[in-house]
């Protein structure tokens, strides 16, 4: 099996859990920039230190070096025959970075799965989740930044994928195996 998928969605709108889920079942990895950028700070390398602030805001990392870290990413070995990018592309020239990425070697993205949400349902579980994990960009403000930047800049992506043919929209309300199983259905035409 050689899927390459992108998973979109707002920010709340389950991409984390359903990426691992998803590519669990896919027997690929499961490639999410956020939880790469959130471990280098965690670990205090030096991309953790350069991106601690930008993250904590809600504002986007610079492209270069978001663009660096997922060609590295998807240079090693277990990405080599396909992989679920979640939190990536995030606005317009990500996705033509990643496209001139994956034309270097013949490739390009199979499907784009987007998670559909209200944006009601978003704040809410982002709320709940700041309780639960405590991440430093689940404050109020920040979710209101973040939102506001998904809006701007990464909502714009799905038209690209859709004029092309290759998005599939997946109604992200529901019990957790309930969407999970959406996916998988959306998947079909590419798995086949
Ligand atoms: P996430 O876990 O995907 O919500 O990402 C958390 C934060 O990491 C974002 O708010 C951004 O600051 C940063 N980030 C993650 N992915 C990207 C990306 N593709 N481009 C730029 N910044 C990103």
């Amino acid at each position: 099996m050689s899927a390459r998928l992108v998973l979109l969605g707002p920010p709340g709108a389950g991409k984390g859990t359903q990426a691992v889920r998803l590519a669990e079942r896919l027997g690929v990895p499961a490639i999410s920039t956020g939880d790469i950028f959130r471990s280098n700070i965690k670990n205090g390398t030096e991309l953790g230190r350069r991106v601690q602030d930008i993250t904590a805001s809600g504002a986007l990392v610079p492209d270069e070096l978001t663009n660096e870290l997922v060609r590295d990413r998807l240079a090693q070995a277990d990405a080599v025959d396909g992989f679920l990018l979640d939190g990536y592309p995030r606005n317009v020239a990500q996705v033509a970075a990643l496209d001139e990425m994956l034309a270097a070697a013949g490739q390009a993205i199979d499907l784009a799965l987007e998670l559909t949400v209200d944006p009601q349902v978003v704040v809410e579980r982002l709320t709940k989740r700041a309780e639960i994990e405590g991440r430093a960009d689940d404050t109020e403000d920040v979710i209101r930044h973040r939102l506001d930047v998904y809006a701007e800049q990464t909502a714009p992506i799905s038209q690209v994928y859709a004029a092309r043919g290759v998005l599939a929209q997946v109604d992200g309300l529901g019990e957790v195996d309930e969407v999970t199983e959406r996916l998988v259905a959306a998947l079909a035409p590419v798995l086949s």
